[in-house]
């Protein structure tokens, strides 16, 4: 569903990097890891050397990419982006690793999506600043060292328990992103509407931040459709469009979408509350589990919705609550 769906279309992308902050100033809410990040920064550049490598954990569209961007402008340092998924051979990493530039810093998007041969290559190159390359087959084969720039590695995951240890290790910091509170999504909303010059009222804000799952991504994504629906029903009010908009769109009084009140009904009704495995639970509702394990799972986690077990997930007192206040639970199972 590309209104609720955390990642981002190509559409989107541009309209996203018009609303990203460049700084930590501008960077709202993650009080701690601003902290964190400012220091590990202020450090380096006072030493003059290339920060420590960062890895950024948290649930998709909650700032990893800004934090990126963010760090390589704090420190004037260029910047160049990866992603996991495009890495899939010690060569493709050795070749992103030999165009670096001394004090560069590289960001490596869903990092736990690296093949393992080149995860192995890159433990050297984060420790050493240097790779082997393989040359030749067999008996035959051997290596030879390749010296690298010194860089600084930003690695994005939406699964950090995912990584394998040693990788986890030569990160100096990890900083875990937290899904925001509604006063600082009302924070982004309102420097997003500003940007967008667009006029809205501060309760119309709100209630949007209060319906956007946590997640700045999603509440910039719900202002464009809270916007268009006010341009198509001149004379209504701003609250009055918040709340029409969402409704058009599947987003609960919660905020909880489509895929998040699948997830909650097929656990209270069809597993009578629980618990229920993972992949059951994903086949039933006829999604992937990692989006299930990534996406869904921590916002209703963190909303008191559902809770994990050993033996699976289980709907709380108040998700049972909501499942049966849901009479629309928007898909078919
Ligand atoms: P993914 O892992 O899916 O790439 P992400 O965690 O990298 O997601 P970003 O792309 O950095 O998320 O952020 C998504 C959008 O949310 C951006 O347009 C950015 O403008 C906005 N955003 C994220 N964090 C903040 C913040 N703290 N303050 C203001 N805007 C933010």
């Amino acid at each position: 569903d590309p209104l609720i769906d955390p990642g981002a279309s190509a559409d989107e992308l541009a309209f996203e990097g018009a609303l990203r902050p460049t700084s930590l100033a501008e960077f709202v809410g993650q009080p701690k890891v601003k902290g964190q990040l400012e220091v590990l920064l202020q450090a380096a550049r006072l030493q003059d050397r290339a920060p420590d490598h960062i890895l950024l954990a948290g649930p998709p569209g909650l700032g990893k990419t800004t934090l990126a961007t963010i760090i390589g402008a704090e420190t004037g340092r260029p910047i160049r982006y990866s992603s996991g998924p495009a890495i899939q051979h010690a060569g493709d990493l050795a070749a992103v690793l030999s165009a670096l530039v001394p004090g560069e810093v590289l960001f490596i998007d869903e990092i736990h999506r690296m093949s393992r041969a080149a995860e192995e290559m890159l433990y050297l190159a984060m420790e050493d600043f240097r790779v082997d390359i393989m040359v030749g087959k067999g008996a035959g084969a051997s290596s030879i060292p390749l010296e690298l720039a010194p860089f600084t590695l930003v690695g994005a995951t939406t699964r950090s328990g995912m990584l394998p240890a040693p990788l986890r290790d030569r990160f100096g910091f990890t900083a875990h992103l937290e899904f925001y509170e509604t006063g600082d999504l009302e924070r982004v909303l309102a420097r997003s509407s500003r940007l967008m010059e667009l006029a809205i009222e501060p309760s119309a804000l709100a209630e949007l931040a209060g319906r956007s799952r946590g997640t700045p991504r999603i509440a910039n994504r719900l202002l464009r459709r809270v916007r268009d629906w006010l341009l198509v029903h001149a004379g209504s009010s701003d609250l009055d469009g918040v709340r029409a908009a969402l409704e058009l769109y599947d987003v609960d009084e919660a905020g909880l979408d489509r895929i998040d009140r699948a997830v909650l009904h097929t656990i209270a009704h069809r597993f009578a509350g629980g618990p229920v495995g993972l992949s059951t639970l994903a086949a039933a509702i006829g999604e992937e589990a990692d989006t299930i394990e990534s996406v869904v799972e921590p916002f209703l986690v963190r909303e008191g919705l559902i809770g994990r077990t050993p033996r699976g997930r289980v709907a709380t007192p108040s998700g049972m609550r909501h499942a049966r206040a849901d009479t629309a639970p928007g898909y078919s199972g």
